[in-house]
Formats: structure tokens, C-alpha cells, sequence
């Protein structure tokens, strides 16, 4: 952890303290016990540095980030800014629920408590090793509560497929380096399965599901049922998540802070992860 996370941690320690104490009459030296866990744990960055080598979706504009100024000013002062282009589909982003339903929340409309909560990992990277066409099964979801307990409300799942360790190399990680409709032909990684999409929305009750691959539907995907199954939940997707397997199965805590794009379809996103210390790994 670098200092200054430590520095803003330990002053949200001190805030949360001070709060707690003018409603509780706590001490005003008694910290946080989330802001202690915070402070202690180890972060994980899961986002994808945006870049002209980020992956997006083959019918995506490129992606552009142009200097409108770098160097020092008539005013003696070093001054540099740039433009962004991009679409809200690519790199480590959000899909909001209207990305596959009408009338569902839009990027700015996703409420807090579905973009921070308790991660769940479920790793089926053996499967996606195998197949690379692998789709999360209801099995697969049963397999890891049967080990870990049933997914608790409001928990964020993240689908480790392992597919992460591609980026940014399109053909490992799409299937194809073909753009455009030609490229979507090609798409070759794992999704979720529509079954397993209707078991989560039916009878589970998730804040999102992130996945470390474009999308949440497997790359042959026509009809897009994991998309519109969740989405028509209002359970928001995180698509090109990194580094799940620095993550426990359980214990961790995403903080997911997508870009607030009023009417967006999704928004790039950064997300992270606290590991509290007694969880290790
Ligand atoms: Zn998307």
C-alpha cells in the first residue's frame, strides 16, 4: 500500500471515529472497525490502464486520448491537457442496466450499494482453460456455495476466467484481431450461462457481477441472455475486470466507482479490492 492511501485511510479512520462519537458517544479516539480492516487489508487495483492497447468491442470507434497542450506556458508554468474518446464499452467498464433493458438505470442512475459491497470468486478458469467458449454454469455456482456458503445479499460476484492474462493481446483475449462485424464473427471467450443468469436474478439477490473477459455473455453469443437477464434485474455488469486471481473466494471488499455519465449505457470504470490482513493471500 503507498503512503498516501495509508494517509487518506487513516483519516477516514479519524472522520468515521469522530462521527461515531457524536451519535454513539463512542471515544473519540475509538476507530472504525471498517476503516481499521481499510487501512490494514491490501488493496488490489482490478481495473485495465486505458490506453490505445486497451481492447474494446470490434465495432467500437478507436479509442483517442489527444494532447491539446504539453509544455511549458508563455506564463513560465508547465501546463499539459488532453481530449478522451472513447466508447462507454471498453476496457475495465460498466454496463448499466438500460446497456439490454429499456427503462432500466442508466451509468449516473446505479445506486452506491450495487457498485460497493462483499466480493465472491468464482473461478472457473480450468473450465475456460478447456473451453474457450466455457459458459459459468448453475453447477459452477452451486460448486462454490457448497464450499463457501450461499451468496450473501448484496454481494458483488466476479467470474474469474482467467482470460486476463491475454490483455491487451486481442487474439488471446477476443478470439480474433478482425474489427467490425468480421471481428464479432471471430469472438471466441467464456460468458455466463443463461441458466445461471436466471438462478441469480431468481434467487439470489446480487449488488453486480464483474467478469475478467468483454463481456458477460460467451463470445458466440447472438441473443445476449446473461446481459439482458441481469441487466433486466438491475444487477449492473463490470466487463474487463483484472487481476481476480489476487482475490480470496471470499472476504474481499470491491469498490467500484464507475464514471457518472448521465443517460449512459456504462462508463469506464475503476475498480478495486480490499483484502483484510486476516484473509492473507
Ligand atoms: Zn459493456
Amino acid at each position: 500500500m503507498t503512503r498516501p492511501v495509508v494517509a487518506l485511510i487513516s483519516a477516514l479512520a479519524l472522520a468515521c471515529g469522530l462521527l461515531a462519537a457524536c451519535s454513539d458517544g463512542v471515544e473519540l479516539s475509538e476507530p472504525d472497525p471498517l476503516a481499521t480492516s481499510l487501512a490494514n487489508g491490501r488493496w488490489v487495483d482490478l481495473t485495465h490502464t486505458l490506453s490505445e492497447d486497451a481492447v474494446f468491442w470490434p465495432t467500437a470507434p478507436e479509442y483517442s486520448h489527444e494532447e491539446a497542450a504539453f509544455g511549458m506556458t508563455e506564463g513560465g508554468y508547465f501546463y499539459s491537457s488532453y481530449n478522451l474518446h472513447l466508447s462507454e464499452h471498453g476496457g475495465t467498464h460498466l454496463d448499466a442496466p438500460i446497456h439490454f433493458a429499456e427503462g432500466r438505470q442508466t451509468a449516473d442512475e446505479v445506486p452506491l450499494s450495487s457498485l460497493i459491497g462483499p466480493a465472491a470468486v468464482l473461478d472457473v478458469s480450468q473450465q475456460a482453460n478447456a473451453d474457450r467458449d466455457y459458459l459459468v454454469t448453475v453447477a459452477d455456482i452451486e460448486a462454490w456455495e457448497a464450499a463457501h456458503g450461499e451468496l450473501a445479499d448484496g454481494t458483488i460476484l466476479l467470474i474469474r476466467t482467467g482470460f486476463d492474462r491475454y490483455w491487451p493481446d486481442r487474439q488471446g483475449y477476443l478470439g480474433t484481431v478482425l474489427r467490425g462485424e468480421e471481428g464479432v464473427a471471430g469472438l471466441n471467450f467464456p460468458g455466463i450461462a443463461e441458466e445461471a443468469a436466471h438462478f441469480l436474478v431468481e434467487y439470489r439477490d446480487l449488488a453486480a457481477v464483474g467478469i475478467d473477459t468483454a463481456s458477460l455473455d460467451n463470445g458466440p453469443s447472438k441473443d445476449f441472455q446473461a446481459h439482458r437477464i441481469l441487466l433486466g434485474a438491475n444487477v449492473p455488469g463490470f466487463e474487463n475486470v483484472a487481476n481476480l486471481g489476487e482475490l480470496p473466494a471470499i472476504g474481499a471488499m470491491v469498490i467500484a466507482l464507475p464514471t457518472k455519465v448521465a443517460g449512459g449505457s456504462g462508463a469506464p470504470l475503476r475498480i478495486v479490492a480490499n483484502i483484510p490482513a486476516a484473509r492473507g493471500k
